[in-house]
């Protein structure tokens, strides 16, 4: 299993929207898929329609080593989608994995214990490089990083690849930057085309070519309970994650992309 932490410690970038967005058309593309909703808010558990009271057992539950990932993740109404939902108490966590020796590997050690039931595995992590955070990072082979097209876009992250380069020197070697996608990207604007320039030529390859536009669908989409994709399969922000997708599959490792 591919797993994929989806990361950026400033609030409000296109996090979860992309990882609901990306799991759906990975999904849609025959991959098993499996999103850990690693954030207290919960909201990727909300926009893929899974009420709080239909939550059970959650992400804290696998952290804290009180259930398996199998026991906990639920199917949702997109085909091939799998959530491991998240709940408030996911906040205590941090706190109470603190004093543990294997605090940062908790999410790795209920992912490598999981069956084979699932090809990619997508983490939708909280906006801070605390503790959930670190476990996602830990726990992945690779990080995509949704960076939203506004003036302070590449403010944090130059902090969040220090993160990286701590996590890698530390508790995972193997940890790649599988790309930067460029959020909220408003043509009308100018500042927008000026931030994704300026992104290139600092982060250059590893940004994707796909740029998700601002569009008012991807934001009404979860109060619907639905994925984008699912709700309006045919508005630019749809087309662009499916875009997103393939972008994503063409930059995996080999194994997943046989599945
Ligand atoms: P947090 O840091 O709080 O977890 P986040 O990084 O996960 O936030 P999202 O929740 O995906 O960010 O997006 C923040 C808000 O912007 C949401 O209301 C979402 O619906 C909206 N949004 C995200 N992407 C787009 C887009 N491309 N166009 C329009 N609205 C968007
Ligand atoms: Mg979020």
């Amino acid at each position: 299993m591919i797993r994929i932490a989806i990361a950026n410690q400033k609030g409000g970038v296109g996090k979860t929207t992309t990882a609901i967005n990306l799991a759906t058309a990975l999904a849609a593309s025959g991959f098993r898929v499996l999103l850990i909703d690693s954030d207290p808010q919960g909201n990727a558990s909300t926009g893929l329609g899974i009420e709080r009271d239909a939550r059970g057992r959650s992400t804290y539950q696998v952290l804290i080593g009180e259930c398996s990932v199998d026991e906990a993740a639920l199917s949702t109404r997109v085909p091939k989608l799998d959530l491991l939902p998240a709940t408030q108490d996911l906040a205590a966590a941090e706190v109470e994995l603190a004093d543990l020796d294997d605090r940062v590997r908790r999410l790795e050690i209920a992912l490598d214990a999981a069956p084979p039931r699932w090809d990619i595995c997508l983490i939708d992590c909280p906006p801070s490089l605390g503790l959930l955070t670190i476990n996602a990072l830990v726990a992945a082979k690779s990080l995509l990083v949704p960076l939203q097209c506004e003036f302070f876009a590449l403010e944090g992250m130059s902090q969040l690849l220090r993160t990286v380069e701590l996590v890698r020197g530390r508790f995972n070697p193997g940890l790649a930057i599988l790309g930067v996608a460029l959020t909220m990207f408003d043509r009308r604007n100018r500042l927008s085309e000026q931030v994704s320039d300026d992104v290139r030529a600092v982060v250059g390859k590893l940004v994707f070519d796909t740029v998700i536009p601002r569009n008012v669908r991807l934001s009404e989409a979860p109060s619907h309970g639905l994925p984008a994709l699912i709700y309006d399969h045919r508005c630019p922000g749809s087309e662009a994650y499916i875009a997103l997708a393939r972008e994503v599959i063409a930059r995996l490792p080999a194994p997943a992309v046989a599945a």
